[in-house]
């Protein structure tokens, strides 16, 4: 009851699922989380009262017996024993050193964590630059919204979502596609349920017909792989029936001609033949859409984890901004990011292989003299390898030791089974995570780190507000929170970093990165949060991008014309269907944290594969009967959920579980040529019953 919760510790943070940026006050025992309750409104600028199932329950996990509470260091017999923390640095310090010293820093990778906060990451991209000297440093958005960054970098400027979260409930439409909204984020789908409550339009574009599908206005089933070709179905129309934003395009806008002409390809006739989508399904979209005078075009990895995911966000791009919808209250684009940090931490922080912090250019002279200065070394001008083109040099050599921090590659790379060939072959690997992780198994050494409720710092959000993190208690056993276990390491390897705090990081921070040239602990906690750019300590954050004028150049976004692309595998004769891989409500990624959660798991224990009615009769398939599916890369066998959610060429199987690991079915080699997305996708695989023995 309330009365014992006045005798416990409490102290307010920000959610570690998902990047809608929840806050809300935790209340513990010091041993566990025994509640989680709304804060302050002011505080929560995301949520105010409300959070969805996994901020308010999924805490078993940080006082998990699972938790690794102390170094861990394989033996000669391949076996992992307990390490002091001394022991286990030094033996990571060699073995890390000692391929930098022989082989050269850039056969080193790191891969950094979406999970941990902006100053954990802004060091795991120091720590590559400067003590192991490369630029192969990368992080799970690889995995995920690249292709958003790489898009709309390109034609916009930014990297992100350019309204607030507010926006969501002035639009007067929303275009929503490949974004399981409800499932993935749901705090977001409780506001555009509001919307649409209030009178609103919603769209939705998905091969699934998903939960947030039944709120939709017009919902329509697409096939996957073809997104540019519907959405340049909806340009055409909206361009040749003159419904398009004149003065926008004259004023604001270059590339509009080439766009014209690129389109006019994608008849509605076209469409239909190629993705399904009835002619009035897109005459309907594009009106609603033009008619609404403020529109938010809303997607996730439905539209990213492709092979040619960058074309089908620049696509997007055109539409919003052929539309006039940018830079104004209740209108603009919204990629909603995926972990916790990883606008922030895997983006903003430049744990990556061609920015430093804030997306500034390393192949850019002066900004790279810029970091030499501050950070005392040598940087190469080269690109690093970006995640999923780690494993794939690796084969060659070109990779020899990683260090990999919260992140269980060997379930969520693409095309698992080459990936644990390159993990068991690496010379030297080192795992940071909380969690004996499938990854875990692989290492040399194992270091834990602590949870986000045991340290402090900041997360960014999907809509670009840094929030506080707050330490709510103290790390479990002899955990460290990730910035130290680097600065430990740092000291180990050679140089001197001595921060005291987080706070102390975040000044470094904002005095090499533009964008958070405002951005201090003490305003994020005095402001209630601060959304970049915030250029300076007078800079009040910016609710909207593109208010007058685009990041580019000449101000103006660069529309860039997208022809036809299909999937690089497309199902034949021998692999009849599509397979699309995603996530559940009730789970988180590959399950390190979620399936620690007695209460979670009683609602979703296990995977599935959704199959529609008329393949499963089709195959003798009942609901739960096991399933094989193979692709060309490998196969799996899940029970079946027989639904007609999924079209009849098309499967689902969620991510989350290590017993079915879907991704030994996808494809390593299959990358966006811009951003090196996986095409997670689409998958073209071939299904079974499984006969009992
Ligand atoms: Fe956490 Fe996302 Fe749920 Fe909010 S919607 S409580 S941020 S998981």
């Amino acid at each position: 009851g309330d009365k014992r919760l006045e005798e416990l510790n409490v102290e307010d943070t920000t959610c570690g699922y998902c990047a809608v940026g929840c806050r809300f006050d935790l209340y513990t025992d010091g041993e566990a989380v025994l509640a989680a309750r709304p804060t302050d409104e002011e505080d929560a600028p995301v949520n105010g009262i409300s959070t969805c199932v996994k901020g308010k329950f999924s805490y078993d996990f940080v006082n998990s017996d699972d938790r690794l509470t102390a170094p861990l260091v394989r033996d000669e017999s391949g076996e992992f024993r307990e390490a002091t923390w001394d022991v286990a640095l030094s033996r990571v310090a060699e073995g890390l050193g000692s391929i930098r010293d022989e082989h050269g820093g850039e056969t080193l990778s790191v891969i950094a964590s979406s999970k941990a906060t902006n100053e954990d990451n802004y060091l795991m991209g120091k720590f590559a630059r400067q003590v192991l000297g490369t630029n192969s440093v990368d992080n799970c958005n690889r995995l995920c919204h690249s292709s958003t960054v790489a898009g709309l970098a390109k034609t916009y400027g930014y990297g992100a979502a350019s309204i607030s979260t507010d926006d969501l409930e002035l639009a007067d439409c929303i275009l929503l596609t490949g974004s399981n909204t409800t499932e993935a984020h749901p705090v977001l789908a409780t506001r555009i349920k509001q919307n649409v409550r209030d009178g609103g339009d919603l769209i939705v574009f998905d091969p699934r017909e998903i939960q947030i599908a039944e709120y939709a206005t017009q919902y329509t089933q697409i096939k996957p792989g073809y997104d540019a070709v519907w959405i340049n179905g909806i340009t055409r129309y909206i361009i040749n029936n003159d419904l398009y934003d004149e003065e926008f395009v004259q004023e604001r806008t270059t590339g509009f001609e080439d766009v014209t002409e690129t389109v006019q390809e994608f008849t509605s006739e076209r469409v239909a033949e190629i993705t399904g989508v009835r002619p009035e399904a897109i005459a309907s979209a594009a009106e609603t859409i033009a008619e609404a005078n403020r529109c938010i075009f809303g997607w996730t990895l439905g539209l990213t984890e492709h092979s040619h995911g960058t074309e089908n966000v620049m696509a997007m791009a055109n539409l919003a901004a052929i539309t006039g919808n940018l830079g104004t209250p209740g209108a603009g684009v919204s990629p909603f990011r995926g972990q916790n940090n990883v606008q922030g931490g895997g983006g903003d922080m430049g744990p990556l292989p061609d920015s430093f912090p804030g997306y500034q250019d390393i192949a850019d002279d002066e900004v790279r003299a810029k970091f030499e200065d501050a950070w005392d070394c040598e940087i190469s001008p080269e690109y690093g390898y970006y995640t999923t083109q780690m494993f794939l040099e690796a084969d060659d050599d070109n990779v020899r030791g990683m260090y990999i921090i919260g992140e269980n590659a060997a379930l969520s790379e693409p095309g698992v089974n080459h990936a644990e060939e390159v993990l068991e072959d690496l010379d030297f690997l080192v795992v940071q995570d909380l969690f004996m992780t499938e990854t875990a198994q692989y290492a040399d050494v194992v270091l834990p780190a602590c949870s986000f409720v045991e340290k402090t710092g900041t997360f960014t959000n999907t809509d670009r507000t840094v929030q506080k993190v707050n330490e709510v208690m103290e790390p479990k056993g002899k955990s460290r929170p990730d910035w130290q276990i680097l600065q430990a390491l740092a000291n180990r390897m050679g140089r001197e970093w001595d921060y005291d705090s987080a706070a102390e990081i975040m000044d470094e921070i904002n005095s090499l990165t533009p964008l958070y040239g405002g951005v201090t602990h003490e305003r994020v906690e005095a402001e209630g949060g601060l959304q970049w750019p915030c250029w300076d300590e007078d800079h009040p954050g910016t609710k909207r991008l593109y208010t007058e004028e685009f990041d580019t150049e000449d101000g103006m976004a660069h529309l860039h014309a997208v022809g036809y692309s299909e999937p690089a595998e497309t199902p034949d004769d021998e692999y009849p269907f599509t397979l699309t891989t995603g996530r559940v409500l009730y789970q988180y990624h590959t399950g390190t944290m979620t399936h620690r959660e007695e209460g979670i798991m009683q609602y979703n224990r296990s995977d599935f594969v959704e199959i529609n009615p008329k393949t499963a009769t089709e195959y003798g398939i009942e609901n739960g009967d096991p399933v094989r599916i193979e692709s060309r890369r490998g196969e799996t066998t899940v029970p079946a959920q027989v639904t007609d959610r999924v079209g009849p060429e098309n499967l689902f199987v969620p991510i989350h579980f290590a017993e079915s690991a879907v991704n030994r079915l996808t494809d390593e080699d299959r990358l966006d040529p811009a951003a090196s997305t996986p095409e997670f996708k689409v998958s073209a695989v071939r299904i079974a019953a499984v006969e009992d023995d």
